[in-house]
């Protein structure tokens, strides 16, 4: 008789097992009473560590967790830490729903990788694939099973501090690295070391006037679908399972209510079957934007507009069940969520065990392991961009005697962490002077700081100056600070802060060498560097590596090839300054006062999109088409040759743009539609091909109609979006 009872469940086992995720949703979701449903969609923060924060849990939060009111929590961190809540939500709760737990994994976890942007610098989105994937084995081990990233926002607006935790300004290499990244957080779902990523913030939020975060968005339909929403369409196909709305307005409807963008376009156009939470509190913020009186008009908003999930307004656990009992909010549509949040739940594998995730172990063996150090090395020397080497000062001289290295970054081990990193480890960090003394065992390092970051004090001069005049070459370290980036950080200055450019002047008086390595999260303007020393790295922020990775740089072990995924203005009041912008009826002409320019300034940018140099150089000769005539659905075949002119192996990035010449509607002066990234020797050539698919060609016409436009066309080619060949070539009916 046991032996039966044995056999029947075991048979209902492989039966449970046999059923598709949506039937075993479908079975939950029989058995949840309206609160239980409503709990699910009820997402707080848990606190920002594992300590004291954590412990209000044990009050009333896990009670809250008990009566199966919290569906997610955000902020808790550690295998130890889920793990206790966790048995209280499968132990405790009536359904034993496992809670999901989510965390701003944005560059990495313990082990910080580059900023996105800086990431965005390597044109590689393999590498970011890795990174992402690398980010999601540590965080996993540490109990997180959802991150709130990529953050995918277009950012043609460098004051926008939150530039720093996108891939820049344009649409198509975004939109690359969107999808990278989402295959890189969630693999196949396959193992405890894929978490689900969450695309955000949908969308426009970089987009806001002034560069000012969190302000007002208004841009038409089609900049909205060709610039802002393309990179988050790669993202829900490459299979994105969740996506973050933003907390701005656009045209006068804030995301959290915007039934256009999360109904319309993400559910019937794009066809996303995953969930959308909303940004923190931003229910909760439709009552200052004006649209709801109160939070439960909030609720009714932000439900009935798509958003399942709440994340801290506390507008759906007190308020959808009285919404639908008043009828202002269909039960099917509460479901229609439950279900999307259950299903994560069952595709991350929590229903079959809970504490999948919460292996302390292996977090400890994970976290910050020899191989994790080797990525993130990896990415920060893929990430360097050199803007400036003046008489092939670069790469410095391994045999130098005495180096001075200067500035306020120049030793900080806490701002190359950059400004997302929930758990920062500075200890680890490699400074820039801790990087070269690493590599030159023989030469003498004078290290000075020379100013603090926002010093207004020039008292620490005279020691820097010392240190410059008594060495062969000065690295000159100069920056923001890793606040002054990210969310709530907008600028309306993009200048050096404080005193640093006066350092700079000071060291450059000296008459020696200087290489200035600058640490940012944004574009900033730089012209007097740019006019006055000899060679500029571009090393934003880097990480945990970032000293080694810029010591490789400085002294040839690495050939940077990164090149720059936004355009850096020469002022503020160029801002927003972006390549792929109209040409307008009254191009920029010298010989015409009357056309667009403005009095005071040149309208180029310092330096484009597109632009980094490296140890060698590179030609570009002999742009042909296979045929110039394209029928709808033939590829334009063109190809280039490019050699290595230089005395170094090297990596040229070859840039494909397309300009639209004729349409029913304006076109870019060029869009990205390609690029190749090729390693050439000394003196050798190769003939690069492209093959542009006739998809990439299509824009929304006059009546807002996605198609491929019979017209006249150019593709151009070359090392930056400045520096280009081109050739004409129409698209025939
Ligand atoms: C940010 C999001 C972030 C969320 C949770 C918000 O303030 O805008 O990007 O994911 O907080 O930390």
């Amino acid at each position: 008789m046991k032996k039966f009872f044995i056999f029947l469940s075991i048979c209902s086992l492989t039966l449970a097992q046999q059923k598709t995720i949506e039937e075993r949703v479908d079975s939950v979701l029989a058995l949840m009473t309206p609160i239980e449903k409503i709990g699910q969609l009820n997402q707080y923060s848990g606190g920002f560590d594992t300590g004291t924060k954590t412990a209000d849990l044990k009050t009333g939060k896990n009670q809250l967790i008990r009566e199966g009111k919290i569906g997610s929590l955000l902020n808790v961190i550690g295998a130890n830490a889920t793990r206790k809540i966790q048995k209280v939500a499968v132990e405790e709760s009536r359904l034993k729903i496992p809670i999901i737990f989510g965390l701003d994994v944005i560059h990495g976890f313990k082990t910080t990788f580059p900023i996105p942007l800086a990431e965005a610098s390597s044109w590689d989105p393999e590498l970011a694939e890795k990174t992402a994937r690398y980010a999601a084995m540590e965080a996993s081990a540490a109990g997180i099973h959802w991150t709130f990233a990529p953050m995918v926002d277009i950012a043609r607006d460098p004051r926008w501090g939150r530039i720093a935790e996108g891939s820049g300004e344009d649409p198509y290499l975004g939109s690359l690295f969107a999808a990278a990244r989402v295959k890189g957080f969630q693999g196949n779902f396959s193992s405890n070391k894929n978490i689900a990523a969450c695309v955000k913030h949908f969308a426009a939020y970089g987009a806001a006037e002034g560069g000012r975060d969190y302000n007002t968005v208004d841009i038409s339909e089609r900049t909205l679908r060709e610039i802002y929403l393309k990179p988050f369409k790669a993202a829900v196909d490459a299979g994105a399972v969740t996506l973050m709305c933003s907390f701005n307005e656009i045209a006068g409807v804030p995301s959290s209510a915007n039934k256009f963008l999360l109904t319309k376009i993400l559910r019937d156009e794009w066809k996303f079957d995953g969930f959308v939470v909303s940004d923190w509190n931003s229910i909760g913020e439709l009552i200052p934007h004006g649209i709801a009186k109160d939070l439960m008009e909030a609720a009714e908003l932000g439900i009935n507009a798509g958003v399942d999930m709440d994340m801290q307004a506390n507008a759906y656990i007190t308020s959808l069940d009285e919404l639908v009992k008043e009828g202002k909010v269909s039960q099917s549509r509460i479901d229609e969520s439950v279900k999307r949040i259950l299903k994560l739940k069952f595709r991350l594998g929590l229903f079959d065990n809970p504490y999948k995730y919460c292996d302390s172990l292996r977090e400890k063996k994970t976290i910050q392991s020899r191989e994790m150090l080797d990525v993130a090395l990896e990415a920060a020397r893929n990430s360097i961009v050199l803007l400036k080497n003046e008489k092939n000062l670069l790469p410095l001289k391994k045999d130098l005697k005495r180096i001075a290295v200067i500035g306020p970054l120049a030793d900080s081990k806490r701002d190359p962490l950059g400004p997302w990193n929930q758990q920062r480890q500075p200890d680890l960090v490699v400074t820039v002077v801790e990087g070269i003394k690493k590599k030159l065992g023989n030469s003498e390092i004078i290290y000075a700081e020379g100013c603090k970051i926002t010093d207004t004090s020039k008292s620490s001069f005279p020691e820097a100056i010392e240190a410059a005049k008594n060495s062969d070459a000065v690295v000159l370290c100069l920056g923001e600070s890793l606040f002054m980036s990210g969310e709530a950080h907008s600028s309306a200055s993009l200048n050096l802060p404080g005193v640093q450019e006066y350092l700079a002047k000071e060291i450059v008086r000296t008459g020696k060498p200087v290489v200035a390595v600058l640490m940012n999260g944004r574009p900033l303007t730089i012209n007097w560097l740019s006019q006055n020393v000899d060679a500029i790295v571009e090393a934003w922020f880097l990480g945990t590596e970032s000293g080694d990775a810029i010591a490789d740089v400085l002294f040839g072990d690495f050939n940077p090839c990164g090149k720059l995924p936004v355009t850096f203005p020469r002022s503020t009041g160029q801002i927003p300054l972006y390549y792929n912008h109209k040409n307008t009826g009254r191009p920029y002409s010298h010989q015409n006062r009357f056309s667009s320019n403005y009095q005071d300034l040149d309208n180029s940018p310092l330096y484009p999109f597109g632009f980094g140099l490296g140890y060698t150089t590179f030609s570009y000769s002999n742009l042909q088409l296979i045929n110039d005539r394209l029928q709808k659905g033939e590829p334009l075949k063109v190809s280039i040759d490019l050699k290595n002119t230089g005395e170094r192996p090297g990596v040229e990035i070859v840039q494909l743009y397309i300009r639209g010449i004729t349409g029913s509607v304006t076109r870019p002066v060029k869009e990205l539609k390609d690029f190749a990234k090729v390693s050439l020797l000394p003196g050798e050539s190769k003939k690069v091909e492209f093959e542009v698919d006739t998809e990439k060609l299509k824009f929304y016409d006059i009546d807002m109609n996605y198609r491929l436009e019979p017209g006249e066309f150019k593709v151009l080619i070359g090392t930056n979006s400045e520096n280009l060949l081109e050739s004409p070539f129409s698209v025939v009916e």
